[in-house]
C-alpha cells in the first residue's frame, strides 16, 4: 500500500549547455555590468530585453534585479506615492504587498473565490478606494481579463500584473501582462526561467517605460537599450526620475536567453504533469480540484486543490500523512505563516478588514510545487498518493 514518492519538490532543471557556455564566455571577458561594453558590442542584457519585448509582443521591455524589484519600480513609473491606497490580492506571496508598502503607500485587499482568482465582484465594489491596482496572477489563475479591464477602465484604475507566475501564459490569446499599463515577471529560481534572481517589466507607454529604464539605474546610458522608446521620451523625464538601482547583469541574461527561447516547449512539459496530477486528483471525495477557464493557457508549474470546510486537524493530519509518504504539500490555511504560505491578515504593516469568504477558500487551500525534474511517473504516483491519503482522511472524518 505504502509506496513512496523520492522525489524533490524543489529542484528545477540544469541550466541549458548553451546558457552555461554563454555565462563562461562573459565571465571570460569580464563585462558583467550590462553598461559595460567594448565597442560594438550590444550587451546580453540588452538583447534579453529586446526577445523579452518580442516574446510578450510588448513595445518595451526592462531587465532587473527580481521580480519584486520590477513591482515597485511600476508603482514608482506609474507615479504612486507615499499614502496611496493600491488595491491588491488578498491571496498572493509576500513580494506583492511588500512593494506597495516599500513604497510607502497601502493595500488595500481584494477578496479570492473558489477558482483562485481575484474577486471581481469585491474588485468593483472597492474601485473607488485607489487609482491603481497591483494584480497578481497568483499561482497562474487567470480571471476573467476582459470584465478586469472592463471594471478598471471604467473607474479610472491603472493596472499592474505581477505575472511572476503566468510567464508564458495568455488569456484569450493575448499574452499575460499585456493587459495592463505594466506588467512584472519574476525569474527567480522557482518561476518559468531560472537565473537565481531576476525580473523583467514591459509596457507599451513611452512615460512608463523611460521613467523605469532611469529608475532601474541607467544614469544617463540609457541609449545603450534596444527595448526602450527613444532620446526625446528620457529628455522629458531624467532630471526628475530617481535611480533606484536594481539592473540586471550580463551573467544572468546570458543564462536567460536560452531558457526564455525554450519556454513554449516547456510549458508543454509543465501542462502535462499537470494533467497527469490533477486527472489523478478529480473524483477524491472531499477533494475540490480547480477548474480552469478555457480561455486562459495556463503554465502549471504548480497545482492546487481545496479542502473545503475540513476542520484543521483533518488538513493537518492528510498533510502528515502525505509527507510520510514524500509529497510536500504546502497549506494557506494555517495559524501561523509558514514558507512562503503568508496571507492578507499575516501582513500586520498592513491594516486589513477580515473578509470571510475568501477566509474560507483559505483555509482549506493545498499547494503543491511540480518541478519539470518529475516525470509524467512520478506524478502519476503523486497523484495517487494524494488520492489514497485525501480520500482515508476524509472518509474517516
Ligand atoms: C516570486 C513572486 C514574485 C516576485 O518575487 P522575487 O522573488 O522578488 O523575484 C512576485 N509575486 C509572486 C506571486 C511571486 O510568487
Amino acid at each position: 500500500m505504502s509506496t513512496r514518492f523520492t522525489g524533490n519538490f524543489t529542484q528545477q532543471e540544469p541550466i541549458p549547455e548553451e546558457g552555461i557556455e554563454a555565462a563562461m564566455a562573459v565571465l571570460r571577458h569580464g563585462r558583467l555590468h550590462r553598461y559595460n561594453t567594448a565597442p560594438g558590442e550590444v550587451a546580453q542584457t540588452a538583447l534579453l530585453e529586446q526577445e523579452f519585448a518580442d516574446f510578450t509582443g510588448a513595445k518595451y521591455a526592462l531587465a532587473v534585479a527580481s521580480g519584486g524589484y520590477a513591482l515597485g519600480c511600476a508603482l514608482r513609473a506609474v507615479g504612486v506615492k507615499p499614502g496611496d491606497r493600491v488595491l491588491t490580492n488578498a491571496f498572493t506571496l509576500a513580494p506583492v504587498p511588500g512593494a506597495i508598502a516599500a513604497v510607502g503607500a497601502v493595500p488595500v485587499f481584494v477578496g479570492v473565490t473558489e477558482g483562485l482568482v481575484i474577486d471581481l465582484d469585491d474588485l468593483e465594489a472597492k474601485a473607488d478606494q485607489a487609482r491603481v491596482l497591483m494584480l497578481s496572477h497568483m499561482r497562474g489563475h487567470l480571471c476573467d481579463m476582459d470584465r478586469l479591464m472592463a471594471i478598471c477602465d471604467a473607474a479610472g484604475i491603472t493596472v499592474i500584473e505581477d505575472c511572476a507566475h503566468t510567464m508564458g501564459a495568455t488569456w484569450n490569446g493575448k499574452a499575460s501582462g499585456r493587459f495592463g499599463a505594466v506588467g512584472c515577471y519574476s525569474t527567480q529560481t522557482y518561476k518559468h526561467i531560472n537565473s537565481g534572481e531576476g525580473g523583467f517589466l514591459v509596457t507599451d507607454d513611452d512615460e512608463i517605460a523611460a521613467r523605469a529604464v532611469m529608475l532601474s539605474g541607467s544614469y544617463m546610458l540609457y541609449e545603450r537599450h534596444l527595448a526602450a522608446p527613444g532620446a526625446d521620451v528620457f529628455e522629458a523625464v531624467k532630471y526628475d526620475t530617481p535611480n533606484v538601482s536594481g539592473r540586471m547583469d550580463n551573467l544572468r541574461a546570458a543564462i536567460l536567453r536560452p531558457q526564455l527561447a525554450a519556454l513554449p516547449q516547456q510549458v508543454v512539459r509543465w501542462n502535462d504533469r499537470y494533467g497527469v496530477v490533477e486527472q489523478g486528483v478529480r473524483g477524491t471525495p472531499g477533494v475540490t480540484v480547480i477548474d480552469r477557464d478555457a480561455r486562459a493557457r495556463f503554465v502549471g508549474s504548480s497545482i492546487q486543490f481545496l479542502l473545503l470546510d475540513w476542520p484543521a486537524d483533518k488538513v493537518q493530519e492528510a498533510l502528515r500523512r502525505c509527507a510520510a509518504r514524500g509529497v510536500e504539500l504546502k497549506w494557506f490555511g494555517g495559524a501561523e505563516p509558514v514558507g512562503f504560505t503568508s496571507r492578507y491578515d499575516s501582513w500586520r504593516y498592513a491594516p486589513s478588514q477580515p473578509m470571510p469568504q475568501s477566509d474560507r477558500i483559505l483555509r482549506g487551500l493545498i499547494d503543491m510545487r511540480l518541478p519539470l525534474t518529475f516525470s509524467l511517473e512520478d506524478c502519476a504516483l503523486i497523484a495517487s498518493i494524494l488520492r489514497d491519503e485525501l480520500g482515508a482522511v476524509f472518509q474517516a472524518a
